[in-house]
């Protein structure tokens, strides 16, 4: 408690921010109307800067620039070779800059820099040059057909891509959907999330100093229901990447549905179940727990948020929590000490304060936390309840934020059913040291991701999306590349050429 939040008190870091208009073929402008938004510092609530808003209007623009670049322009028409030594020398240019790229998020997105540094910039680099080193192989099959016919597939590109990214990783997101578009040979407009804008213009940026030429890429700043719903609906785009709430993805859908027919891939929201059998260390279980809930405060998607203990630890665990969760810090994420940071603006932070409000009301056992903290900013205690029901509606709803659920089960049926319970799908944990138990929980459970004995381990290489209402197609792996392409079939006759 004392610890919590002084350290925001103290030497408040401010990075420089130098990008904050639209980029639109090759250069930054303000938006059509002259409107802009302001962008706020979640440690404190203060207005950072003001950054261009984009409409639609804008949209037009970068989509027009964007279907130019695709139809006529060098990018799709390059050998892979080419375009994967541009994104090399991209992902240079933001590792040169990963120190300053961190900040900046950090001052967006209230996030840890020493995590941002050694996680989301990290990612970004290797995303690059992994999809920099698929770019040259990208190739077709060899088809059989029949005695007289032969075949082949080509892969192309997809076309004029719309990304729409959401605040909780705003560089992870922008390189997860950007770097296998690019390797693709797509052209693209970027509409990053209203709450964290800044870092999306800086690599717009750098994009542009790495020799990507004009067009390829343009970031529009701006709302969901403008902006988005711009992208969205475009005649003109084909193909809508997002990443964001289940109800929004909906939305995307319809609106893909309505205008063009675009194709749609949708990373939604998630109520991971944490399994924890009654074989395993308690001690390294709580561990595994607390990041799988806490990590990022609580703000990703794959957060465990459903945390079910089997009842042979079940009072062990408790204890066992509520110890450990005495040093974990919430504060200034600039400073090292500190293990949470500010929710990202006021909206989240007052929706998780009342689904706090909702679990006391609804009975669960407060056993952390509870309450807002810190005297000005977006901070909140890391919050565990007990006794979690599975109707509750803690228990139900993506919270998107450092609270935890804990349930208690007795067989390894009641687990597997419990957390398949849920309309969600996207990641699961199971901490065993009983390897038929794995194996039979992996195959049981339905959803996109499984982690046994860890959590939220993740690589570019990893295929990342989820079943049910938490969406399909997939970001990272080779399954993301392909996402970006289209099969195209050529036949033609072995024999008897018609001239
Ligand atoms: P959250 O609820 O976590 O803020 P959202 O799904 O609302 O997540 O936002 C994710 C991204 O989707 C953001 O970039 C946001 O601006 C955008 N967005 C929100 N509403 C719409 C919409 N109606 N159409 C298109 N994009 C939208």
């Amino acid at each position: 408690e004392k610890e919590s939040n002084g350290a925001a008190e103290n030497g408040m870091k401010r990075p420089q921010i130098k990008f904050t208009q639209l980029f639109i073929n090759g250069s930054f402008v303000d938006s059509i109307s002259g409107k802009k938004f302001e962008t706020r510092d979640p440690r404190t609530g203060e207005v950072l800067v003001s950054v261009a808003e984009g409409d639609k209007a804008d949209v037009d623009l970068a989509v027009a620039a964007a279907r130019q670049a695709f139809d006529h322009g060098k990018w799709p028409r390059m050998s892979g070779y080419d375009r994967a030594r541009i994104m090399m020398r991209f992902a240079d240019l933001v590792e040169e800059h990963l120190d300053e790229l961190a900040e900046l998020e950090c001052l967006d997105a209230g996030k840890l820099l020493f995590l941002t540094k050694i996680i989301d910039l990290d990612t970004a680099i290797r995303t690059l040059r992994y999809y920099a080193g698929a770019a040259d192989k990208i190739h077709g099959e060899t088809l059989k057909m029949s005695s007289e016919m032969h075949g082949y597939t080509l892969k192309e590109p997809i076309g004029v891509v719309g990304h729409i990214i959401p605040w909780n990783f705003p560089t992870i997101m922008f390189f997860t959907k950007v770097a296998p578009a690019l390797a693709a040979g797509c052209t693209m407009v970027v509409k990053p999330a209203e709450q964290t804008p800044l870092t999306a213009l800086y690599y717009a940026y750098l994009a542009h100093k790495a020799g990507i030429p004009e067009g390829v890429i343009n970031v529009i700043t701006g709302f969901g229901t403008t902006a988005g719903a711009a992208i969205a609906s475009h005649m003109d785009i084909d193909m809508v990447s997002f990443t964001g709430s289940t109800a929004v993805g909906r939305l995307i859908m319809e609106a893909a549905a309505k205008s063009n027919l675009k194709s749609v891939s949708l990373e939604l929201g998630g109520k991971s179940p944490l399994i924890i059998f009654d074989d395993t260390d308690v001690d390294k279980a709580v561990d595994i727990a607390r990041d799988a809930t806490f990590f990022n405060k609580g703000e990703a998607c794959i957060a465990a948020s459903r945390i079910f203990v089997q009842e042979g630890i079940y009072g062990q665990f408790v204890e066992k929590l509520a110890e450990n969760m005495k040093s974990w810090v919430v504060g200034d994420p600039f400073d090292p000490r500190v293990n949470q940071g500010p929710q990202v603006d006021e909206a989240q932070y007052q929706k998780i304060l009342q689904y706090i409000e909702h679990g006391k009301r609804e009975g669960a056992t407060l056993l952390t936390g509870g309450r807002p903290c810190g005297k000005r900013g977006y901070y909140i205690e890391p919050t565990v309840f007990t006794d979690v029901k599975d109707d509750m509606l803690i228990a139900k709803d993506e919270i998107f934020g450092p609270v935890m659920s804990v349930m208690k089960f007795k067989t390894m049926e009641e687990a597997i059913e419990r957390a398949n319970d849920t309309k969600y799908g996207l990641a699961a944990g199971i901490v065993t040291k009983d390897i038929n138990t794995v194996n039979r929980l992996t195959r049981s459970i339905r959803a996109g991701l499984i982690w046994v004995n860890c959590y939220m381990q993740m690589d570019v290489d990893c295929p990342f999306g989820g079943f049910k209402m938490s969406g399909h197609g997939k970001d990272s792996g080779l399954d993301a590349l392909y996402k970006y392409m289209h099969v195209k079939s050529v036949v033609m006759p072995i024999y008897n050429s018609p001239w």
